[in-house]
């Protein structure tokens, strides 16, 4: 990145104000930075379940993506967290992974009889007493506890948690977030990433128009490179 001029910088943005056609952003440490640009690629955080061992197992042995982590733990002993009608959708496409598979409802009414219907035709166990604990190890889930007393031997987990943003600053900017926790973005002949305030642009997790995952936020970021050059470019002819 420094051979092409440009700067790395581990530092938390606080802040960022519009300031003329450009921003001011404030740095941890009182520092702060002008730009004709912003991008923001805050990324977006998970909203754990306050569920014993699910944080600790993150990403280990309990995920959030079939996509990133299915393969690796197909025709495995697995359980998914069905809580709402999205997890039942989730829970079919975890389904096509191992159709060893146990639904938790952690003590929630959510499967309607049909839904209750086609999970058990195809032999999928419904559990639902509430979750009291996940335990492994830190690289595997091993078992799931249960408020009775009984240990379910699981071998992955699935779950999509609620997202949020990472940052505060979509917030302080009074950028539009979306239901799930996404900032609203848009696109036009010229490129993408555009929000609501001239001259800043969301790229990666954090934009709604960016799937979570490393090669959608790399080929986001491309792109919104792109449209933020052509505008520089634009305005640097017109003031020639
Ligand atoms: C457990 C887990 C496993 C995953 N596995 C996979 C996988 O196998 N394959 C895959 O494709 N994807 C996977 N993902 C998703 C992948 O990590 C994300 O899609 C990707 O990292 C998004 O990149 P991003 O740059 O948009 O955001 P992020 O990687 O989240 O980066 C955002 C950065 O901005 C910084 N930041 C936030 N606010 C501020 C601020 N105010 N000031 C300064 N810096 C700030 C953050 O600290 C962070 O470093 C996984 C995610 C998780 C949580």
């Amino acid at each position: 990145m420094a051979s092409y001029g440009g700067e790395f910088r581990d530092v938390r943005v606080t802040n960022v104000e519009k300031d003329g056609s450009g921003f001011t952003s404030m740095l941890d440490g009182d520092e702060t930075i002008t730009s004709r640009k912003i991008v923001l690629a805050t990324g977006i955080s998970d909203e754990f379940p306050e569920i014993d061992g699910f944080e600790e197992l993150w990403g280990n042995g309990v995920h959030h993506c079939p996509y990133c982590h299915g393969y690796e733990v197909r025709d495995q002993p697995l359980g998914v967290l069905v809580n709402n009608q999205h997890t039942i959708e989730y829970a079919k496409l975890i389904y096509n992974l191992s159709e060893d598979l146990v639904v938790f409802t952690d003590g929630q009414e959510t499967l309607g009889e049909a839904t209750r219907s086609a999970f058990t035709e195809r032999g999928i166990e419904i559990e639902n007493e509430p979750i009291r604990a996940f335990n492994g190890s830190s690289d595997s889930l091993e078992s799931i506890s249960l408020e009775d007393g009984r240990e379910i031997a699981r071998h992955a987990f699935f779950y999509p948690p609620p997202m949020k943003q990472h940052s505060k600053l979509a917030e302080q900017l009074g950028l539009k977030v979306t239901e799930i926790g996404l900032i609203e973005v848009g696109q036009s002949e010229h490129g993408v990433g555009f929000t609501s305030i001239d001259g800043l642009f969301v790229a990666g997790d954090a934009s709604n128009a960016s799937a979570p995952s490393i090669p959608s936020a790399v080929a986001d970021g491309n792109v919104v490179g792109a449209t933020v050059n052509l505008e520089l470019s634009q305005e640097a002819f017109e003031n020639s």
